[in-house]
């Protein structure tokens, strides 16, 4: 597929079978953390046996859904697996189509749907507007339009109805206010780890292409998710990659992406 050829993007978001894809590995990232907290024995019950933080926890899921899952030797990986369980319609892509097509920029209305670069905007719009409703300067009332009216200024996309707008989320009606920039600190963290890791594993992205995950997953047992509470999040980033948190690494990565899907 040429950059900027639509075909793929059409076909991918009709099968929409990605989606089921990196739903699976974010939940799995989560998964692994607290499968590698050291829960069993002496720690058993205290914060050492617990995560960091929601962030932290989000570095873990965005990792394996982003980091590893859109990446191209991931697909040189999982497209032959991908042909043999779905059969004939995938047999005319390469790895490099479906590199190309789950990594597409473009406004799009579901948050868990969205591409790396626009993700960070259904964040923001969430965080802004659950500020407002706790301040009393939105109404709940209001919610509708005003998350519809941010959405086309943000985006640039009309909302065509609430289940694509304002009710697509499960959180607010849990209670769980405050939580969404917790995805966006995952990016930034998971990013900021991913050029530690990579510097450190300099094969990671042959052994990718293998489909061998362990040393990956070993690095995140043995740097993060065995110390439970022993850091603070911010200082375990310093500890692990020698700077604060910082939107570098997480810019680099998605201008990287652009580069290699769209050529620019
Ligand atoms: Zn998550």
């Amino acid at each position: 597929m040429a950059p900027g050829d639509t075909r793929l993007t059409t076909r991918y978001r009709d099968e929409k079978f990605t989606d089921a894809l990196y739903g699976t590995m974010h939940e799995a990232g989560h998964g692994l953390y607290e499968q590698g907290l050291p829960k069993m024995g002496e720690f058993y019950g205290t914060p050492l046996a617990d995560d960091i933080s929601l962030g932290i926890h989000e570095s873990q899921s965005r990792m394996w859904e982003n980091l590893v899952g859109r990446s191209l030797a991931f697909w040189e990986w999982a497209l032959p697996h991908a042909q043999r369980v779905m059969g004939s319609g995938l047999e005319r892509y390469t790895p490099v189509d479906l590199f190309r097509a789950v990594n597409i920029v473009s406004p799009s209305h579901i948050r868990v749907e969205a591409d790396e670069a626009t993700y960070n905007l259904h964040v923001m719009l969430r965080f802004e507007l659950e500020r407002a409703l706790v301040s009393g300067s939105l109404k709940v009332r209001d919610l509708p339009g005003e998350w519809n009216r941010r959405f086309k200024d943000y985006l640039g996309i009309e909302v065509p109805d609430d289940k694509r707008g304002c009710l697509q989320d499960v959180h607010w009606s849990f209670g769980l206010i405050g939580y969404f920039p917790t995805y966006t600190l995952g990016n930034l963290y998971a990013a900021q780890f991913w050029e530690t890791i990579r510097g450190q594993i300099t094969d990671l992205e042959a052994q990718i292409r293998a489909g061998s995950f362990a040393a990956l997953k070993g690095w995140l047992n043995t740097n993060i998710h065995a110390h439970g509470r022993r850091y603070r999040a911010g200082d375990l980033c310093k500890m692990l990659t020698g700077r604060p948190l910082e939107a570098d690494p997480l810019m680099r990565h998605l201008e990287a992406r652009a580069r290699a899907v769209y050529g620019v």
